[in-house]
C-alpha cells in the first residue's frame, strides 16, 4: 500500500455503516462522502469521477462502496501503465462483496482479504495463482528482492502446470500459502543474501538482512559486497553518521554522533551470523530481515513544487504524489489550501507570505530530522517564489546535515503561460519575464530593464504588477514601454487565471489603465508582431507569429 491510508468513497447515506466497518480493519483509511448526500463523513467531496481520479493519481489507494463499473468507467482514461497504480476495490453498500478491480503489485489482493475479513465475507480474488496457492511472485514481499523477477510469470505458469517446489533457505513468506517443499522439485526458489546466477526455472530471492556502515565512502561498498558474495539486492540499508552527505542508490540511514561503523552495524543486528569491519566500512549479516533494526533516522526529504495556476488538473502528477507522500506541508496559507486537503496525518505548516527565508529555514530543520518536507508555491517554484528562497538557505548553511537532505523541485506551469494559453499564444516567440516589485531589487533596475526589453521588442510579461504598497509603479513602467512601442500593441490581462474568479482581458497598450490591474494578475505586453483577430465565441486570439518581419 506504499504506506499511503487508503480513501473510502461513499456516494449515499446508507453505505456510511459499511464504511465505518471498512474503516475499523484499516486505521487511519479516510470515509470521503458525496456533499449534499451524505452526512457524518470524515470529509466531503464534490463529484464523484474527478475526485476518484484524483486519488488515483495521487497513489491513494481507493476503496469505493458502489458498482465495480462505476469505478471503472471513471478511471478509464488513466488506466494505462499497469506498474503505476494504487490498489483500487469496489465493495457492495452492504458490505456483501469486496472486489480488487486494479494495483495486483500494488497489494490489492492483501487489502481484498483485510477488509473481506473485517466485514465477515471472502473477497473476490480472481488471480490464478494466488487463488490456488494463495501466494504470489510478481511482487516481492516485503524485506525481499527478487533477483530475477523476468521470470516469475513463467514460474507460477510451471507451478500452476504441476510441477513441483524445491524450497532452498528460509522463505517465511510461504508459510500462509499452499505450496510446500517438495525434494524432488524441479521448480527452485532460493533465498539467500548471497550472488547467485539463476538457473531456468529457478527463482532467487535476496532477504534485506545485510547492513552496511561507512564513514562516507560508497564507493568501495559494492566491491567489499561482492567480495564476500554478497548481493546488492540483500543490503537493507547503509548506515551512517549524521554528518556525512554521500549518498548512492540503497536506502539511508543517519545516526546521531560520530558512531564507527563497526559500532553501527553492532546496534543494527545484535546477533549477526557473519560480521566483516575495516575500519571505513562495516557489514553485518543478520538471520533474516526480521533481525534487522533501523537505527538513526532516514535521510530526510524537501521538495519545492509547483501547484500551477490553482486547478488540480494543471498539476504535474509528479506533484500530486509528492504532496500525497509528505509529512509536512509548507507555505503560504492560501498555497496550501490549494494544495489540499491532507490527511490527518500530514502536518501543515501554514504562514504569512513574506517570511521566505524563515519558512526554508523551517523546512530544513524538520528534513534534517528525516522528516518529508514540501514547501508550494502557487505556478512555477522557481519563477518569483520558494525554490530560490530555498536554495539560498542551503547555500547560506554550513550544515552537512541540511546538505545531506535529498532536494528537489519539481515544476508547475506559471502564470504567464496559464495566462497565455488562454489567450492564444502571445508568448510564441521572445519574450520576458519581469517582476515589478520593488520590494527585493531597486526600481532603477526596473526601470533600466524596463527601457532596455522594451527597446528590444520582446513580448513583456509582468509579476507582481501592482500592490497597495506600489500603488505607481505600473504606471510609471507603462510610461516608460509607451515610449518605445505602439499603443496599437496587444496586451493580456489575465487575473486569477486558472481559478474560479478568473477574468480575462485583452486590450491595447493605448488603452490599458493600471485601476485594471491589481495583485492577482499577469500582464502581458506584446511586441510589434503581435496579432489579434475575433474568436468564434466573441472573444478574441492573441498571437505572437514565430516568424519576424519576412516570413521565412
Ligand atoms: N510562482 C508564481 C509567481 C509568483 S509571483 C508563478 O510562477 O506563477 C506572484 C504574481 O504572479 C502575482 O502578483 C501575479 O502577477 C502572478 N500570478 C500568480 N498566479 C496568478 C494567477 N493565477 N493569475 C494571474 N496572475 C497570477
Amino acid at each position: 500500500m506504499g504506506g499511503v491510508t487508503p480513501a473510502i468513497i461513499i456516494l449515499g447515506q446508507g453505505s456510511l455503516t459499511t464504511a465505518r466497518r471498512i474503516q475499523a480493519a484499516l486505521p487511519g483509511a479516510v470515509i470521503h462522502g458525496l456533499s449534499g448526500r451524505v452526512e457524518g463523513a470524515d470529509q466531503t467531496y464534490a463529484e464523484f469521477g474527478s475526485t476518484l481520479r484524483e486519488f488515483y493519481q495521487r497513489n491513494t489507494p481507493i476503496v469505493a462502496l458502489c458498482a465495480a463499473g462505476i469505478v471503472i468507467r471513471s478511471l478509464a482514461s488513466l488506466l494505462v501503465s499497469k506498474r503505476a497504480e494504487p490498489p483500487v476495490l469496489a465493495v457492495a453498500e452492504d458490505g456483501s462483496a469486496v472486489v480488487p478491480l486494479m494495483g495486483g503489485l500494488s497489494g490489492v489482493n492483501d487489502l481484498a482479504r483485510l477488509i473481506a475479513s473485517g466485514l465477515g465475507v471472502k473477497p473476490a480474488i480472481t488471480t490464478s495463482g494466488e487463488i490456488r496457492f494463495s501466494a504470489t511472485f510478481e511482487q516481492a514481499p516485503k524485506g525481499y528482492s527478487v533477483a530475477n523477477p523476468q521470470a516469475t510469470k513463467s514460474f507460477m505458469s510451471n507451478l500452476l502446470a504441476g510441477k513441483g517446489l524445491f524450497i532452498e533457505g528460509d522463505a517465511p513468506f510461504l508459510d500462509r500459502s499452499r505450496l510446500s517443499h517438495d525434494p524432488d522439485g524441479a521448480l527452485r526458489l532460493t533465498v539467500t543474501p548471497h550472488m547467485r546466477d539463476p538457473q531456468p526455472d529457478q527463482l532467487v530471492y535476496h532477504p534485506h538482512c545485510v547492513v552496511v556502515a561507512a564513514t562516507g565512502n560508497w564507493d568501495r561498498i559494492p566491491d567489499l559486497l561482492s567480495g564476500y558474495y554478497l548481493s546488492p539486492l540483500s543490503v537493507a540499508y547503509v548506515a551512517q553518521s549524521e554528518a556525512a552527505s554521500v549518498f548512492g542508490s540503497w536506502p539511508v540511514r543517519l545516526v546521531p554522533g560520530t558512531p564507527s561503523p563497526l559500532d553501527m552495524v553492532r546496534q543494527a543486528v545484535a546477533d549477526p551470523v557473519n560480521i566483516y569491519d575495516d575500519g571505513a566500512v562495516a557489514i553485518a549479516v543478520a538471520r533474516s530481515p526480521q533481525d534487522v533494526a533501523l537505527i538513526g533516522h532516514p535521510r530526510g526529504r524537501l521538495a519545492v513544487v509547483g501547484l500551477g495556476p490553482g486547478a488540480p488538473d494543471f498539476q504535474a502528477p509528479a506533484v500530486k504524489a509528492e504532496l500525497s507522500k509528505a509529512g509536512h506541508i509548507i507555505g503560504y496559507e492560501t498555497y496550501v489550501t490549494m494544495a489540499g486537503p491532507f490527511r490527518p496525518d500530514q502536518v501543515v505548516h501554514a504562514s504569512d507570505n513574506r517570511v521566505e527565508m524563515e519558512r526554508s529555514r523551517h523546512a530544513f530543520t524538520l528534513a534534517a530530522q528525516g522528516e518529508h518536507v514540501v514547501v508550494v508555491s502557487s505556478g512555477d517554484p522557481g519563477v518569483f517564489a520558494m525554490a530560490t528562497a530555498v536554495i539560498e538557505a542551503l547555500h547560506q548553511s554550513d550544515d552537512p546535515v541540511w546538505h545531506g537532505v535529498e532536494l528537489v523541485i519539481l515544476p508547475g506551469i506559471s502564470a504567464a503561460q496559464s495566462a497565455a494559453a488562454k489567450a492564444g499564444a502571445p508568448l510564441g516567440h521572445d519574450f520576458c519575464v519581469l517582476s515589478l516589485s520593488d520590494n527585493l531589487k531597486p526600481w532603477e533596475v526596473i526601470e533600466t530593464r524596463l527601457e532596455l526589453a522594451a527597446k528590444a521588442d520582446l513580448v513583456l510579461s509582468f509579476y507582481n504588477p501592482v500592490s497597495k504598497a506600489r500603488p505607481w509603479q505600473l504606471g510609471r513602467a507603462l510610461e516608460i514601454v509607451r515610449a518605445h512601442r505602439s499603443g496599437e500593441v496587444p496586451v493580456v490581462l489575465g487575473r486569477d487565471v486558472g481559478r474560479p474568479a478568473e477574468t480575462m482581458i485583452v486590450t491595447t497598450l493605448a488603452a490599458l489603465r493600471p485601476e485594471q490591474v491589481d495583485m492577482r494578475t499577469v500582464v502581458i505586453i506584446g511586441s510589434s508582431a503581435t496579432q489579434t483577430f475575433p474568436r468564434a465565441d466573441g472573444g478574441v486570439w492573441t498571437y505572437t507569429p514565430r516568424w519576424y518581419g519576412e516570413r521565412v
